[in-house]
């Protein structure tokens, strides 16, 4: 039985046609306290602020249902076509103050709730982030959704709803612990379950030839092992619009709780295991950001998210078209977040072909026309390959499509260059040897209409090297989609005292139309501005401070330099060329070296993947070094240094506004974008960066003035490499040699002796991949420029009005307008208001 034949049509005239609910403040007020007592049965013994936050919580959600099912009307009705972003992370973060912020009653609910005695502020921090994600490709997903919302456009999020997210960091002895996220412990009052929208995923099996009716043969999957996919929706407010678009996130079900057939043979436990096998599925996200481990369980992971959203988005479409699939292709587009949801693009061919009887010519029509990819990475240890075996064992007839495939590219390839064995070997998705392996972002490529970078750079070094081949084949394929942030959360919620700054200049609109945020220009030459400017810088360092304080136990006086890199940690995001700029400060203290000097207070954070040994050491380097500076006295204000534990959107949300220098300091050519650049620009940070991802475009947007840019470019990481010698860097630079003494010396490992080998090592390594060494003294002359800029108070308070002012491309509004007109060819929908 499937769960769906449950469920029949009930729709009855006037179940849904309900008044609009009051936005006022007492209607605010009677709702909540509806909620709190007669929702949650909470009464006046309560103590736990938990309740309040849930009971606001459901006071917003049931003003989300009613605009959600307005804008389902109004996308059924408008016939449109629709977008599907397909992710297999969203790092959604809260959702209580987006949602206030979106539906324009922020003010309205932190004065209801003072009229109770409650402070908006503490009741928030109950939540729990929303972390299904590991860093800056899931976040970019739930901005993505944000834009999509607030430009009415009918584009659905599919996700997976993990019942652990991103694990819980704790520094214990300067090291990292990894504690479960359990998320939906307390329930999640912003989902709703729709189990009429269930579906069944097939895994395992074996395939075999059938005949049909007409006497024609085709292929079909037996025997499978099925799991059953249920939805969790989640609304997705737009910006003051009546718009609420859907994330879609599926859990995983066994197909009947109880298996009969066993249950009877006396197997209780076997079938209640059979159950767990089926929940694993969705379980826990992966926490490696920029690599694959290829564990089977990921592999189960994407296709199940794959299978479950290309039925549920089919089903709709026949119900809605009458079993018409001829002009799917030309009406539903899905954008692929990197490789992981790349089964889509066999499962869409298996669909058609052996659910709904296409042929593969017709099949292949639509399918090829109606995926774009998106890539997101060159590193090569993050590009997905999936062993052959693996996949003829959990997913036999979609290895059958993939290799059918390849067989008929590689023969598009064969008559393009005949005779170039050379470059068929290259391009197959077949990766030959000794365990052969699908090279997903190649199936990706063959299954797209379009494939597209996530920055200038990013985009055409993809076509010059990692996809060079594929762009010679298909350049028309090939094109590039800067990435944003979404103003909405990175500057209205997070930084409410500069918009309400920036509104009072050029009025409230910017927020929806960020190129308009420019014109605060015309301002910067007013010395009042200015002022007031600087003192929302340090009102925000303040609340920064009080973090600081909290979670490190260090002291930050908002008078310094507040220097940050926040981010995942990664060698080639080089927090180790920051660390060793604070050792040479700290040597240059201790040196007496101290004309002219900055007082600065160094702040990094980020989670390291549980098995990635070297970012792991440098969380403790940080640490150890972090604890020898703050600890001297002779070193006193002049510098701080502080490592935050289990940065997140939360802690991100306090951490860009409060900012002045945003480190954005990764080898040239290997960041894709980076979109915390992003969030710090916007906020008035000032960066320091390298020529790489997004940084360049930052750049050229605020100009060489406002920007402290070091290091080798990509071309030149390129032409070094061969004859890289960093010993001879740390020999000809009597400051890198001074840090490397230090280090070796055991300064910053006392009682841990040798500890940092494997780092000294890997700094000294000709061949080190992230050339540290290589930047040194490029990067400390940019920071010597950064504390003689930050010691002019009126130069960098201009700078940092520059560099917000200047921001406006890098809203998601931005980048979203382009993939609906380049990519999606979506029209927006508006959704009228409901009348009382
Ligand atoms: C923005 C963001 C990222 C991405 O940061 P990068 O500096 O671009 O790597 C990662 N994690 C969180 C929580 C973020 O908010």
């Amino acid at each position: 039985m499937t769960e769906k034949k449950k469920y029949k049509t009930i729709y009855s005239p006037g179940l849904t046609d309900l008044p609009p609910l009051p936005m006022d403040v007492p209607g605010l007020i009677q709702d909540f306290r509806h909620h709190y007592a007669h929702h949650l049965g909470r009464d006046k013994y309560s103590r736990s602020p938990r309740y309040h936050y849930q009971a606001l919580a459901y006071t917003v959600r049931e003003r989300l249902m009613e605009r959600w099912s307005a804008t389902r009307y109004a996308y059924h009705d408008s016939e449109c076509k629709s977008g599907y972003y397909l992710s297999l992370e969203f790092l959604m973060g809260r959702a209580l103050g987006n949602a206030l912020l979106n539906l324009g009653i922020t003010d309205r609910a932190s004065t209801a709730l003072l009229q109770l005695g409650i402070k908006l502020e503490d009741l928030a921090e109950q939540e729990i982030d929303a972390g299904l994600g590991n860093g800056g490709l899931g976040r970019l997903a739930a901005c993505f959704l944000d834009s999509c919302a607030t430009l009415q456009l009918p584009v659905m999020g599919y996700g997976i709803r993990y019942e652990y997210g991103m694990f819980r960091q704790r520094i214990v002895d300067g090291r990292q612990v990894e504690e479960p996220d359990h998320w939906l412990r307390d329930g999640n009052p912003w989902e709703v379950e729709r189990p009429e929208y269930s579906q069944r995923v097939h895994f395992q099996g074996r395939t075999e030839l059938f005949v049909r009716a007409d006497g024609s043969t085709g292929r079909r999957w037996v025997d499978t092992r099925d799991v059953i996919a249920v939805p969790h929706d989640i609304p997705i407010p737009g910006y003051q619009n009546g718009t609420v678009n859907t994330l879609r996130l599926w859990k995983a079900a066994p197909t009947d709780i109880f298996d009969l057939g066993e249950f009877n043979a006396g197997s209780y436990p076997e079938s209640v295991a059979a159950k767990n096998e089926a929940e694993n599925i969705t379980m826990v996200l992966y926490p490696n950001d920029a690599s694959e481990n290829g564990k089977a369980l990921r592999l189960r992971q994407q296709y199940f998210l794959a299978s479950a959203s290309l039925q549920d988005v089919i089903e709709r479409w026949l119900a809605l078209n009458r079993r018409d699939l001829a002009s799917f292709g030309e009406k539903n587009c899905f954008q692929l977040n990197d490789t992981h949801p790349s089964c889509a693009v066999p499962e869409l061919m298996r669909l058609l072909m052996d659910e709904h009887g296409l042929g593969w010519d017709e099949a292949w029509e639509i399918t090829s026309h109606s995926m774009a990819y998106t890539n997101h990475t060159l590193l090569p240890e993050a590009l997905e390959k999936w062993p052959v075996g693996l996949f003829q064992q959990l997913l036999p007839r979609l290895l059958e499509i993939i290799l059918e495939i390849n067989a008929r590219f590689l023969g598009e390839v064969a008559q393009r260059w005949p005779g170039d064995n050379e470059r068929l070997r290259r391009m197959s998705l077949v990766e030959e040897g000794p365990v052969p392996q699908i090279r997903m972002a190649y199936l990706a490529i063959v299954g797209s209409f379009s494939v597209n970078g996530v920055a200038a750079l990013h985009s055409q070094l993809l076509a010059q090297g990692l996809f060079r081949d594929f762009y010679e084949l298909w350049p028309h394929k090939f094109n590039n989609k800067t990435n944003g942030v979404t103003p909405r959360r990175w500057l209205g919620w997070c930084n409410p005292e500069l918009t309400r700054l920036i509104s009072e200049k050029i009025g409230e609109g910017f927020i929806a139309h960020l190129e308009r945020i420019q014109e605060i220009l015309n301002f910067s030459g007013d010395a009042d501005f200015r002022a007031h400017w600087h003192e929302v810088k340090q009102m925000n360092k303040a609340r920064l401070a009080e973090l600081v304080q909290e979670k490190c136990g260090v002291e930050f006086p908002i008078v310094s330099l507040f220097d940050v890199q926040v981010k995942r940690i990664h060698e080639y995001k080089r927090q180790l060329l920051n660390v060793l700029h604070v050792i040479h400060l700290y040597d240059r203290i201790k040196r007496g070296d101290t004309a002219d000097w900055t007082d600065r207070c160094v702040l990094i954070g980020g989670k390291a993947a549980p098995g990635y040994y070297m970012a792991k050491l440098i969380i403790k380097l940080i640490n150890n070094v972090a604890s020898v500076v703050n600890n001297d006295p002779e070193v006193g204000s002049r510098l701080k240094v502080a490592f935050l534990p289990n940065y997140r959107v939360t802690a991100m949300e306090v951490v860009c506004p409060g900012t002045d220098l945003s480190e954005q300091i990764s080898t040239a050519g290997k960041e894709a974008s980076g979109t915390g650049n992003m969030k710090f620009m916007m906020n008035g940070a000032i960066t320091i960066g390298t020529l790489d991802g997004a940084n360049i475009e930052i750049r050229e947007e605020v100009g060489d003035d406002n920007f402290f840019m070091f290091g080798l470019t990509a071309d030149q990481v390129d032409e070094l490499r061969p004859h890289y010698n960093p010993a001879a860097i740390i020999a000809g630079d009597p400051d890198l040699f001074r840090v490397m003494q230090l280090l070796r010396s055991g300064h910053f490992s006392m009682f841990e002796s040798g500890i940092f080998d494997p780092i000294i090592d890997a700094i000294g390594n000709p061949s080190d991949p992230w050339m540290v060494a290589a930047d040194f003294r490029s990067f400390i002359q940019a920071q010597r420029k950064v504390s003689a800029a930050y010691r002019d108070r009126e130069r960098w308070t201009r700078m940092s009005i520059v560099n917000t002012a200047r921001s406006g491309k890098f809203s998601t509004d931005r980048t979203i307008t382009e993939y609906r007109n380049e990519i999606w060819k979506l029209t927006p929908v508006p959704v009228p208001p409901k009348r009382p």
